[in-house]
């Protein structure tokens, strides 16, 4: 099995710390009051965190990007361009986007991204991939290095693998999608990619993901 270093809240919320040469690539900064932990487990690591690469907006996922770039000063904050606006408390959306109500929390922060990044773009080893429906600029992250995805909410395991296209009654992270057809649109882009193992943000990490996959999006098609 690879190495996921996974930093987890009672397995319930995730952030993961990413190998890179230069130091350690952050995916995530979890709930507030998260901060000291991710950084006892760099410390494990015994490399520096470099890069906080953030999947989407959602408070449970930026909960505590400004304690820590208080605490890494040095470190590069990362997202889409299009969550950096929800990250700035920007809820507008765009013409050419469903013009459902954004739901979750998006409780913003005072720290501005150091870069936004695109689909097709790279953060270190990790490939940015369009994962949008969860929040509008959602993205995943693909480590062609062992195929490890990491999917934010796109897919949670916590329950069993699902998407969060359709409510999962043991873990209903759909009630906080924005818009459930692109979701699911993107939990199918993302089952393409046929991942080794799915690293989510809620629930622990899953090898050999593809069947539990397919099921998952066969329940919300
Ligand atoms: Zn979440």
């Amino acid at each position: 099995m690879a190495d996921v270093n996974r930093i987890t809240r009672l397995g319930m919320v995730n952030a993961y710390l990413v190998r890179e040469d230069d130091g350690l690539t952050l995916i995530d900064t979890m709930l507030g009051g998260s901060a000291g932990k991710i950084i006892a487990g760099a410390e494990v690591s015994g490399a520096p965190i470099v890069r906080i690469l953030l999947t989407h907006a959602h408070g449970d996922h930026i909960g505590s990007l400004d304690a820590l770039k208080e605490r890494l000063p040095e470190g590069e904050v990362i997202i889409s361009t299009r969550d950096a606006r929800l990250l700035a408390k920007d809820m507008s959306l765009d013409p050419d986007e469903p013009k459902d109500k954004l739901r979750g929390g998006y409780p913003g922060a005072e720290t501005k991204p150091d870069r936004t990044v695109d689909p097709g773009d790279r953060v270190g080893s990790l490939d940015v991939v369009a994962a949008p429906g969860h929040t509008p600029g959602h993205v995943a992250l693909l480590d062609p290095r062992d195929r490890t995805l990491y999917c934010g909410d796109a897919y949670s395991t916590l329950g069993g693998v699902a998407t969060s296209a359709k409510v999962n009654p043991l873990f209903p992270l759909a009630l906080f999608t924005w818009h459930r057809p692109t979701e699911l649109e993107s939990a199918r882009a993302l089952r393409a990619l046929e991942p080794a193992r799915l690293a989510p943000g809620h629930g622990k990490v899953v090898e050999s993901p593809l069947e539990a996959m397919d099921r998952a999006i066969a329940r919300a098609s």
